[in-house]
């Protein structure tokens, strides 16, 4: 196994218990296992919080049989990437053919031959583990560690779709650096690259709530997309991080608000609906913080 990855998972499913016990024995000594007796369970599994990170599927099973729990997790964006070896008894070239038309990665045959189920579930394991590491980093600012503004960008999105259909608001967080410049130019770019990443640090440990995403918008800008959120939460967050950024007392001797580095932050909260949209609520966000800066940095404002 990997290092660099966490043990995997591997999802069992047949529904003659003395199959899984097999495949289980073989497999346990290298991965986490957890077994499916039925289509059903088997879905719920993989659409819960805590997906398998590869399905071993029967094919022949009483209700929702191992073809249609492969088309259903292959249809939703939230389960397509999990990869699913068939494993069955009869196999020939067009069952076979049907299969990776369905989109699975392999199959096994029935008897099992261990030295095989080994090498194809060691690979097709790898390969997503390896996947999901540059999926995960495609995803993060280099220099804090957090999330980027390309995540950012999919996650407003995907919140704002899912508030429409809920009908519930979103906030957003926007805020920037006050005289990021001054401090650059005075304690040099390094020195600024630092407090960048102690600023990203003291944000993240605010946003507690998993749904809520902190991300870096760009250079000395940072963002936060609150779901769910009206706008006097939305405002008691934003003076939390705005706090949190002063509570650091990072020194700043050039700036003409403190003595310490400070952030102003702008706040903007829509109900969703036809007349407006995301790039709007960003906009209106962007406008707040443009106030608080106007009205003299450290602050936080709210859009109209
Ligand atoms: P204001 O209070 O109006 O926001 O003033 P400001 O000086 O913060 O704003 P301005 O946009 O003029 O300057 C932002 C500065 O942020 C410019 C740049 O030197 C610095 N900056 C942007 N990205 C980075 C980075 O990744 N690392 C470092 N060290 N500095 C950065
Ligand atoms: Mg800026
Ligand atoms: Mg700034």
């Amino acid at each position: 196994m990997n290092n660099l990855f966490e043990q995997a998972t591997i999802l069992i499913v047949d529904d003659a218990k003395e199959n899984i016990s097999i495949l289980a024995e073989l497999l346990k000594p290298e991965y986490k296992i957890r077994a499916a007796i039925n289509g059903e369970k088997t879905l719920e599994i993989a659409f819960s919080d805590n997906p398998p990170d590869l399905i071993l599927l029967d094919v022949i099973m009483p209700g929702i049989d191992g073809y249609e729990v492969c088309r259903r997790l292959k249809a939703d964006p939230l389960t397509k990437g999990i990869p699913i070896i068939f494993v069955t008894g009869k196999v020939n070239e067009d069952e076979e053919i049907f299969g990776f038309n369905l989109g699975a990665v392999d199959y096994i045959k029935k008897p099992y031959n261990s030295v095989i189920v080994k090498a194809r579930v060691g690979m097709h394991v790898e390969l997503k583990q390896y996947r999901d590491y540059l999926e995960n980093m495609s995803y993060l600012d280099g220099l804090t560690g957090i999330s980027n503004r390309r995540k950012f960008n999919e996650y407003l999105e995907s919140t704002w779709n899912l508030s429409v259909r809920a009908s519930i608001p979103v906030s957003l967080i926007m805020m920037d650096i006050d005289l990021f410049k001054q401090y650059n130019d005075n304690y040099g770019h390094q020195g600024g690259d630092t407090c960048l990443i102690q600023i990203a640090h003291a944000l993240s440990k605010v946003i507690a709530r998993k749904t809520d995403l902190l991300a870096r918008y760009g250079g000395e800008e940072f963002v936060c997309v609150l779901p769910n959120t009206n706008e006097d939460s939305a405002f008691i967050i934003a003076e939390k991080l705005r706090l949190a950024v002063a509570a650091l007392n990072i020194p700043h001797a050039f700036s003409t608000v403190e003595k310490y580095v400070t952030i102003s932050v702008g706040i903007a909260t829509r109900m969703p609906a036809k007349n407006n949209s995301s790039a709007e609520l960003l906009n209106a966000a962007d406008q707040a913080l443009y106030t608080s800066k106007k009205s003299g940095r450290n602050m936080t404002s709210c859009s109209v």
